[in-house]
């Protein structure tokens, strides 16, 4: 049986290790310690690393945790992460023997332009999605294009509704604050913060989140939706119809929120 568990790094990351008993592989590393102290608690053999873009907040621990492990490092083509065994690719499967997981690479681009995310199928459906998707929200447009984003997230809202979705930043209760702001009359948002909110009372990570929730919920992922659209517009002043040019809309607003 596969566990899925969260470390908390820096202000607002999370670093997910999955393991068994005995072995784990780590996503987005942005610092090592805490990593190496968690699998020296749990007696765990690290026999993967995987990357999902360029920042360091993503990054910074690869050196740290190859000094302990000799290990493989998979992530996208980028010459600023020297530290990769393995450029993968759209498509591409990492087979975890060690986890019996396989790991499907997704190109996102968007964030950044060498975005990818990971997801697999054992027992439960999951998604690594570093800073591509979060519970309510998207990650900023760092180097990639709006229809770059769009054309992401839109790949990520088609995978199975049950998918479990593990995101890098906790962020969720600023990010319901603006769905909220656009999409006044979505209830389950309503319930959403309320769930969020007690959550983070008890320093409970909000996450994962699910396709299916995130799809209800992220207007990110509802740029089809007659009041998102509307408040999109609003906001602008402006008619608009494209998707894509919704998704700027909200992205440029969120981002002076
Ligand atoms: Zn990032
Ligand atoms: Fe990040």
């Amino acid at each position: 049986m596969l566990k899925i568990h969260p470390i908390p790094a820096f202000k607002d990351n999370y670093i997910w290790v999955i393991h068994n008993e005995n072995y784990a592989a780590v996503i987005d590393p942005g610092t090592a310690h805490p990593v190496i102290d968690y699998l020296q608690y749990e007696k765990l053999q690290l026999v993967a690393i995987l990357i999902t873009h360029h920042h360091n907040d993503h990054t910074g621990g690869i050196i740290n945790l190859l000094n302990k492990f000799n290990v493989p490092v998979y992530g996208p083509h980028n010459e600023s992460i020297p530290t990769l065994s393995h450029h993968v690719k759209e498509n591409d499967e990492i087979n975890l023997e060690a986890l019996s997981l396989t790991l499907k690479v997704l190109e996102t681009p968007g964030h950044t332009t060498d975005h990818i995310v990971y997801y697999g199928v054992n027992k439960i459906k999951m998604l690594f999605c570093g800073d591509t998707l979060f519970a309510c929200g998207c990650g900023r447009l760092f180097e990639g294009t709006a229809q770059q984003m769009v054309n992401s997230l839109k790949k990520l809202s088609n995978l199975p509704d049950e998918t479990m979705v593990y995101c890098t930043h906790e962020y969720t209760l600023e990010n319901v604050r603006f769905a909220r702001t656009v999409e006044p009359g979505n209830l389950t948002l309503q319930e959403l913060e309320a769930t969020a909110k007690e959550l983070r009372k008890q320093n409970i990570p909000t996450l994962p989140t699910t396709i299916s929730k995130e799809n209800a919920t992220n207007p990110f992922l509802r740029c089809d939706q007659p009041e998102v659209i509307q408040g999109a517009c609003k906001h602008l002043g402006q008619t608009l119809s494209e998707p894509t040019h919704i998704f700027s809309t909200l992205r440029e607003w969120k981002n002076n929120f």
